[in-house]
């Protein structure tokens, strides 16, 4: 079970995103005050922290900055209810991995946490064959590129490299928009759930025998998709 140790003053919030993130299979350590968390956070091991920015005592972004400053490489997630430019890049700066502005919406959160824990538990599997026979498709994740089954060579983008790494590593796992969202785009701007269809569509014409009827990435209805070999 994966550990998470949740910073939050507010008993609403704390509360809610407790429950979820217990209903979703996580131990949860609550703590009200960055002084707490931070004392926590060094003598125990987590798979995560949820941090919000705004605590009495010692700041969101003082108990990032100590924690990473400690020598602690728990991936942090950052709650604020500053959606400015300035407060994002300080929380980044200061050792956050990953932040999200209040009033957020909890299947964000839920996805946001476990794109976090696959990310620095991924750190420590083996990478991914540096070439790979996909669906139809011959791809080559050194150079880039990939083959379809006629023989015609395309470069690939860094979305769709990234795109294909994150299904072959996940094979037979359905995997939800917001999981590839996350895990894919990050950060980044702000992809719409759409941008990830058009993504599998691109996909799908060069590994599928037939798009029209996916047999190597497989639409899972009102949830994502999930990659067959
Ligand atoms: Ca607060």
């Amino acid at each position: 079970m994966s550990r998470i140790l949740l910073c939050e003053d507010d008993q609403l919030i704390g509360t809610m995103v407790r429950l979820n993130l217990e209903q979703d299979g996580y131990g949860v350590e609550w703590q009200r005050s960055g002084e707490a968390a931070l004392e926590l956070l060094t003598q125990q091991r987590f798979d995560l922290m949820l941090l919000d920015i705004g605590l009495p005592g010692m700041s969101g972004l003082d108990v990032a900055r100590a924690s990473r400053a400690a020598g602690v490489g728990t991936p942090i997630v950052m709650l604020t209810a500053r959606d400015d430019l300035e407060t994002k890049v300080q929380a980044l700066d200061g050792g956050a991995d990953d932040y999200l502005c209040k009033p957020f919406d909890m299947a964000e959160l839920l996805a946001r946490v476990r794109a976090q824990i696959r990310r620095s538990q991924g750190s420590l599997e083996v990478a991914t064959e540096a070439e790979l026979q996909i669906g139809m498709a011959r791809v080559d994740f050194d150079r880039r590129t990939l083959r379809d089954q006629a023989g015609a060579e395309f470069e690939l983008t860094d979305k769709e490299v990234e795109l294909l790494q994150f299904l072959v590593r996940n094979p037979h796992r359905a995997l939800s928009r917001a999981d590839i969202l996350e895990e894919v785009w990050g950060m980044d701007t702000s992809p719409t759930e759409r941008t990830v269809d058009n993504f599998i569509v691109r996909l799908r014409k060069w590994i599928e025998p037939d798009a029209e009827h996916p047999r190597h990435i497989q639409t899972v209805r009102g949830w994502g998709y999930r990659y067959e070999p």
